[in-house]
C-alpha cells in the first residue's frame, strides 16, 4: 500500500465530520485506557518493567547484527528456512515465489503489521491467490476492503451496526447485533479455510535469538490455526523483533499485553521453534521466514534509532488526542498514531509523508505510556527539524518560524515585539475573553475559540511583585 499521508489534513477533516467513526473512537477511548490504567495500577514494579524494557530493546539494537546471526543460526537447525528481504518488493517476490512453487490457491493469514507494510495482501490477490484474514477485526476490514485503523484492533473505527450490516451481506441472514453470534458467524466461515488453505502467514511479536524460536501473541488463537494446519508456514516480520533471551522475550510479554490491552498476559502465547518433526502430531511441513529490512537498517545510529524498539502495542496511539480524534486512516498508511508519525516518514520517505510528523499537539502522553520508553514527541521533533532544513512546512510558516527564533534569542526584542501584541490581543478577546477569529493563524480558531491572553505578560508580572 503507497502511503496517503500527504492527504493527512483532509482524511482528518473528513474524520472529523464522520458521526459513526466519532461513535466508534469515544468507546475506543473508555476501553483501552481504562483496562491499560487499572492493569498499570495493580502491578507496583511497572515503572521498573518499563526500564528493563527498553534496556533489553536498547541492548538488541547495539548488537543487531549479532543477535541476528546467532537467530538464523539457530532457526536454521531448528529445520526453518530463513529468507532475508531487503526490501518490500523483495518480501512480497519471496512469498509469491514460495506459494506459486507449492501450487497455493488459497492462503489463511494472521495479523501481521509487516506484511500489510510492505503490501503483501494485494500482491497475493493480484497473482489469482485467494486469501482469508483470521483475525476477526481483519476478517471485518477485509469483507469492507479497508485498512486497519489500529495497530490490534483493525477495525476499531466500525461500529457494531456496521459490522452487522457487513455479516449480513457477506453471511446471508438478517443483520445480527448480538457480539456473540457475529464472532460465531465468522467462526463458522473460517474453519473450513483453515483446513483447505495449501499456507498460512502469520506475524511475529519477539523472535529469540537463543533458540531460533518466533513468538506469536493473539486473543483469539488464530495465529496457531493459521500456523499450524496448512503444510507450509510463511512468517514475515521485521528483522527489529529480535530478543536475546526467552526471559527478556517474557518481560516483553508482559509489558505488551499490559499496554495494548489491560490483560496480564494475552491469551495465546506461542513459541514456535521449526516445522513439524518427525514423531509430533501436529504442525506445518515447511516452516519459511521472511525476515524484512526495508529501511529499519537505515535507522540504526540514527537518532531516531529508538523507534526500533517499538514492540507494536498500541498504548500510544490510544492516549493520544490527535489519533482518538482522527482514527488511523487519517494516517494513510499501515502505521498510525504517534508511533506512525515517526515511523512511517523513517520508512516511506519524509517527502512522502509529511505533514504526520505535525499530528501531534506534543502533549507527551505516548511518551509517558511506552512500555518500552520510546521519546516519541522529540522523535516527530527531529523529523520536524528536517523537514524544516527540507523546506517542507509552506513558506509563511518557515518564515514565521525563522522570525520567531530570532526573536526568542533576543530577549529584550522579543518583550518589545510582543508586548503590544499580547495587549492587542486582550482586548479584541473582550468581555467574553475570547478570540473568534486569528488574523494569519486561523488554523487555531477554526473549530474552537482561542482563550484571549488576560492582561500583560507573564514576566511583566514577575517584574511588577
Ligand atoms: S511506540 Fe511505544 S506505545 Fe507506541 S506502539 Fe510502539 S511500543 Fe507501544
Amino acid at each position: 500500500m503507497e502511503p496517503a499521508s500527504l492527504a493527512f489534513r483532509a482524511h482528518a477533516r473528513r474524520a472529523l465530520a464522520d458521526e459513526e467513526l466519532q461513535r466508534a473512537l469515544a468507546r475506543l477511548r473508555r476501553n483501552f485506557q481504562e483496562r491499560r490504567a487499572r492493569a498499570v495500577a495493580a502491578l507496583p514494579e511497572f515503572e521498573e518493567l518499563r526500564r528493563a524494557g527498553e534496556a533489553i530493546r536498547d541492548q538488541v539494537l547495539a548488537r543487531l547484527d549479532h543477535h541476528l546471526e546467532v537467530f538464523v543460526a539457530r532457526a536454521r537447525a531448528a529445520g526453518t528456512v530463513v529468507h532475508v528481504a531487503e526490501t518490500a518488493a523483495d518480501a512480497r517476490r519471496i512469498v509469491l515465489d514460495l506459494l506459486r512453487s507449492r501450487g497455493v490457491r488459497l492462503v489463511t493469514k494472521s495479523k501481521s503489521m509487516v506484511a500489510e507494510e510492505v503490501g503483501l495482501a494485494e500482491a497475493v490477490e493480484d497473482a489469482g491467490i485467494a486469501r482469508v484474514e483470521t483475525d476477526l477485526g481483519e476478517y471485518i476490514i477485509q469483507l469492507a476492503h479497508e485498512p486497519p485503523s489500529h495497530l490490534i484492533g483493525p477495525a476499531v473505527h466500525m461500529t457494531e451496526a456496521r459490522i452487522a450490516r457487513l455479516f449480513a451481506e457477506a453471511h446471508g441472514g438478517p443483520p445480527e447485533r448480538e457480539p456473540e453470534r457475529l464472532v460465531a458467524q465468522a467462526r463458522r466461515v473460517l474453519r473450513r479455510k483453515y483446513l483447505d488453505a495449501g499456507a498460512g502467514i502469520t506475524g511475529a511479536n519477539f523472535l529469540v535469538a537463543e533458540t531460533g524460536s518466533i513468538i506469536t501473541v493473539t486473543n483469539e488463537g488464530n495465529a496457531e490455526l493459521t500456523q499450524g494446519l496448512p503444510p507450509l508456514h510463511i512468517v514475515v516480520t521485521g528483522i527489529e523483533k529480535l530478543v536475546p533471551t526467552m526471559e527478556d522475550a517474557f518481560t516483553l510479554l508482559r509489558l505488551l499485553a499490559r499496554s495494548a490491552t489491560g490483560q496480564e498476559f494475552a491469551t495465546y502465547t506461542t513459541v514456535i521453534t521449526g516445522p513439524r518433526r518427525p514423531g509430533d502430531r501436529d504442525g506445518p511441513e515447511e516452516m519459511h521466514l521472511v525476515l524484512v529490512d526495508n529501511g529499519r537498517t537505515a535507522l540504526l545510529g540514527s537518532r531516531l534509532q529508538p523507534m526500533l524498539r517499538c514492540i507494536r502495542c498500541s498504548a500510544c496511539m490510544n492516549h493520544c488526542p490527535v489519533y482518538l480524534a482522527v482514527g488511523g486512516h487519517a494516517y494513510g498508511w499501515t502505521y498510525v498514531g504517534p508511533m506512525g508519525a515517526v515511523l512511517t516518514p523513517a520508512l516511506a520517505g519524509l517527502e512522502r509523508t509529511w505533514p504526520l510528523p505535525e499530528a501531534s499537539t506534543f502533549c507527551g502522553r505516548c511518551a509517558e505510556v511506552c512500555p518500552v520508553r520510546i521519546p516519541l514527541p522529540d522523535l516527530m521533533r527531529v523529523w520536524r527539524e528536517e523537514a524544516f532544513a527540507r523546506r517542507l512546512p509552506p513558506a509563511t510558516q518557515r518564515h514565521g518560524l525563522r522570525l520567531w527564533a530570532f526573536l526568542a534569542r533576543r530577549p529584550a526584542l522579543y518583550r518589545a515585539a510582543f508586548a503590544p501584541a499580547v495587549r492587542l490581543l486582550a482586548r479584541l478577546g473582550g468581555r467574553r475573553r475570547r478570540l473568534r477569529r486569528l488574523p494569519l493563524a486561523g488554523g487555531w480558531t477554526a473549530a474552537r475559540d482561542l482563550p484571549a491572553p488576560e492582561g500583560p505578560t507573564f514576566l511583566a508580572r514577575v517584574r511588577r511583585r
